[in-house]
């Protein structure tokens, strides 16, 4: 019976295969529940908002395409109930709506011919209090005053809880929204508005037609708001906000207008839709949704104050970046099925991620990406990970597409196929894309295929290694010499895993950039297993993933690796990095000794690349983390302190005029990791500068704050706390107020922690902070693993509401994976698998993995720094 069952698994995923992968785009082969005998052409939906009574009622009239005679007419909805449904003006003869299916079944009297119908009815829905469909957000305004507005949120499935509709992304139609609401407020939808009429305390607002599109990105809020606009093409851009707070984003519209042209350019196909509106929610939900004209942020990441950082000023216009890109990936062109999200989220990253660096050279934003490529390097690294197309079955395993190997590593492997092909040729191959596609939908081929029209290669023959595939290379690299000191390499390749696990096998295309010594990076395809190549003169430090852009990790001999360990300091910074973040995960799988990495901190020499001594940082971070409590802490601690000091001594405390950005970023990384390995020198200034800033705010630069208030709450005593504690329930200004809170959240002292879960959890968070709190708790987890467990364990429902879409994912995967030290493994897998679905199964053996992989981790290394520490 269980061979049976696996069999009949693989015939399963076999067959999904091959009709989602290995196509182009075709509407009668899509993926999906609903059929495809009924089509829907054009909506018009009239939507009425009780908000007192929190409902919905609406009325709706759908022109539909029949193309194969039927009696039924099958569309989703949830939560609502349908009324007076009509067919071409017929009553319907049952109409039946069931909430566990999210559809509803329209049964006809006589069977319906092919040729244009229109199905009417009328409906009541809900009005939803967390953030999917149409949702009612309250907020505190900075002067005190509440205040409340709708907005939505439907990727993924919930344009259904709105309005009963075909939500699935290749039912592509045109819609007509008109909302009732409020005659004091402001609206916005996808397109303009087209009447607006007032009727005693309401106004009815209709909306132009939009183009054909998805129903995930149809948008609407409505509330008190102001915009600001600006000219960008033949468009116009505008930003959104709560009345009053219009003026912060002034440099938000700045980056639309800028990002908006630069695409228009990059994708050789001018913004479709006569404007652009982005809204700066306050609260709702965690980041931003890329709806088609009308983009929804939390405020947090587009508008900008005084006391807003450098990363904040950094993510208004990454996020925005990503955004954007998303009106070509995924608005103009819509994947075909949810099994193909990263042709969305992947690209939106690349693009985004491209555009900023561009844009902004001084930030180094590929190099800032680093992080983000080695931790979705290091989650694929897990036996339980999964390929970046996968098989989506329902409206759970949708809403679970969204993770880091989506965002992350689809991203770096789009750089990485850039890298191979050439900028120019890939983005003329984006472009005959988005020309073929556009107003439609795709598969991953029709993008294999775009780029194999502008290269002249088998693209799909390298990509689907990486798109179809789970987990990635170790690329292993031996080099010989001949008598005249000529260099060859032979190269092979094997899945990299935890403690070298052979039961995961896997062969990928790699594209390898190989540098010899100084000289101009070389492509060289690996498919060959063993593959020798010539690389340059023996003695000279070698990468064959030169600057880091390549998705898969390297173990070069013991001779290159001591030739790359000499020239170090002087190597170029990406294949410093890569090499620092290979050794250090090869150290972290057990397939290299703990040694083999720490050699290479000595070998930085007066090196101060940020992203090299920011990756040093964090490893020296993990192994005190891991060493807290055992007799050795204390050595190594010191050990640490006297690598790290002389680093920070050349950054000092204060910030130089025209300082480089990372610069600002990793003296905050340097004195973090001080403050956490117990500098007292650390401590005690940390402690006189916040004494000058309870007098004075600008005696610690906002930049500064998380990192220097953090290392106060860590030693504070109850008056400290508490003087921490009113700075965060006094301050106004929604990003300073985050910041405050999550340095409380550092206290050192047991008792006081207790208090700081209180407040967490109290009504003195902000309503549109609500998001805040479960990362308020998860902060705890640092020094006080088993009180964050209990209070999350004891508080889920409540800190986990405000992510309805993601309860699942971060339930079964964040989760293990944050709390790994709070309680026994088997504690805290029988509380997530008793919150969860069986379905979810794969998603806790992600997570699970994750936290036995941090204790199996703490087991292995502690000895080993011991040891190194003595030596
Ligand atoms: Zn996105």
């Amino acid at each position: 019976m269980r061979t049976a069952g696996r069999a009949a698994a693989l015939l399963f995923l076999t067959s999904v295969a091959t009709l989602a992968v290995g196509a182009p785009f075709d509407f009668d082969h899509a993926p999906g529940r609903l059929p495809k005998d009924v089509v829907p052409v054009d909506y018009r939906i009239a939507v009425l908002p009780d908000i007192a009574a929190m409902t919905i009622s609406g009325n709706e009239s759908v022109a539909l395409r029949v193309r194969a005679t039927t009696r039924a007419v099958v569309f989703n909805s949830l939560n609502e109930k349908l009324t007076d449904v009509r067919l071409d003006d017929v009553p319907a003869a049952a109409v039946e709506s069931d909430d566990a299916k999210q559809l509803t079944t329209v049964t006809l009297a006589q069977p319906l011919p092919p040729g244009e119908h229109t199905l009417t009815f009328s409906y009541t829905g809900r009005l939803e209090k967390q953030p999917h469909g149409l949702f009612l957000q309250p907020y505190v305004n900075p002067d005190g005053s509440a205040g409340q507005l709708l907005s939505t949120k439907m990727e993924s499935t919930d344009a259904r809880r709105m309005f009963p509709c075909w939500d699935e992304p290749a039912f592509r139609a045109t819609f007509e929204l008109t909302v009732t609401v409020p005659a004091g407020w402001a609206t916005v939808s996808n397109m303009p508005v087209a009447t607006r009429t007032e009727h005693g305390a309401l106004a009815t607002v209709t909306f132009q037609r939009s183009p054909n599109m998805p129903s995930y990105l149809i948008e609407f809020t409505g509330g008190d708001l102001k915009s600001i606009t600006a000219p960008a093409g033949a468009a116009a851009v505008g930003i959104w906000a709560v009345r009053g707070r219009e003026r912060d984003a002034e440099v938000a519209l700045a980056d639309a207008q800028l990002i908006l042209g630069d695409y228009n350019d990059y994708f050789g196909f001018a913004f479709p839709l006569p404007k652009l509106d982005s809204i700066a929610v306050p609260g709702g939900f965690g980041g931003a949704m890329e709806n088609w004209g009308a983009i929804t942020y939390n405020d947090r990441l587009l508008l900008l104050t005084p006391d807003s950082t450098l990363a904040d000023r950094q993510a208004d216009f990454a996020v925005q970046a990503h955004e954007i890109a998303h009106q070509w990936n995924g608005d103009l062109v819509t994947m075909g099925w949810w099994d193909d999200l990263w042709l969305n989220e992947s690209f939106a990253s690349w693009r985004g991620t491209s555009e900023t660096d561009q844009r902004y050279p001084e930030w180094r934003w590929w190099e800032r990406q680093d992080g983000a490529r080695d931790g979705a390097m290091r989650s694929d690294t897990r036996l339980s990970t999964h390929a970046i197309e996968q098989p989506v079955a329902d409206e759970l395993q949708a809403a679970n597409a969204f993770d880091q190997i989506t965002y992350e590593k689809g991203q770096s492997v789009l750089r990485m196929l850039e890298s191979y092909l050439g900028p120019d040729v890939f983005r003329d191959g984006i472009r005959r894309y988005v020309r073929a596609r556009a107003f439609s939908n795709a598969t991953a081929t029709d993008l294999w295929d775009a780029l194999a029209a502008a290269s002249g290669q088998d693209v799909a023959q390298v990509a689907r290694d990486w798109t179809e595939q789970a987990g990635l290379p170790l690329v292993s690299v031996a080099a010989s010499c001949d008598a005249a000191g000529a260099r060859t390499i032979v190269l092979s390749q094997r899945r990299f895993t935890p403690r070298a696990d052979d039961r995961a096998p896997g062969r990928w295309s790699v594209p390898l950039r190989i540098r010899a010594g100084s000289a101009a990076p070389r492509m060289e395809l690996l498919t060959g297993d063993p593959q020798a190549s010539p690389a340059g003169r023996c003695g000279e430090p070698l990468s064959v993933n030169a600057d880091a852009i390549g998705f898969f990790r390297v173990r070069y001999d013991a001779a290159t690796l001591a030739a790359n360990t000499r020239g170090f300091e002087a190597a170029a910074d990406g294949d410093r990095i890569a090499l620092l973040d290979d050794n250090w995960a090869l150290t972290l799988a057990g397939v290299q000794p703990l040694g083999a990495y720490l050699a290479l901190v000595p070998a930085m020499g007066g090196n101060r690349d940020p992203r090299a001594w920011e990756q040093i940082a964090a490893a020296l971070a993990t192994l005190e983390h891991y060493e807290r409590g055992t007799p050795g802490h204390d050595a190594f601690a010191a050990r640490a302190r006297a690598i790290v000091r002389p680093v920070f001594a050349g950054f000092g405390w204060d910030s130089r005029p025209r300082e480089a950005a990372d610069a600002v970023r990793l003296r905050r990384a340097l004195l973090a990791v001080l403050g956490e390995l117990g500098d007292r020198g650390v401590l005690a200034e940390a402690r006189r500068r916040f004494a000058l800033f309870l007098k004075d705010r600008r005696a610690i630069r906002p930049d500064d704050q998380d990192t220097v208030l953090g290392i106060v709450a860590r030693g504070a005593d109850p008056a400290t706390f508490e003087r921490l504690h009113l700075l965060a329930a006094a301050e106004k200004d929604s990003g300073a107020r985050r910041r405050y809170y999550l340095a409380l959240m550092r206290v050192g002292d047991a008792a006081l922690a207790e208090r700081a879960a209180r407040i967490a959890l109290s009504a003195e968070i902000a309503p549109q902070d609500e998001l805040l709190r479960l990362r308020l708790v998860g902060q705890l987890t640092d020094r006080h693993p088993a009180l964050a467990w209990a209070t999350l364990r004891d508080n889920a429902d409540r800190l986990l509401a405000p992510f309805p879409k993601y309860t699942p994912l971060i339930t079964s995967e964040q989760i293990p994976d944050v709390y790994w030290e709070g309680a026994a493994p088997q504690e805290i897998e029988t509380w997530v698998r008793g919150r969860l679905p069986a379905e979810m199964a794969p998603n806790i053996a992600r997570g699970m993995e994750s936290l036995n992989e941090q204790r199996a981790e703490q087991a292995a290394l502690v000895p080993a720094v011991d040891a190194w520490v003595a030596r």
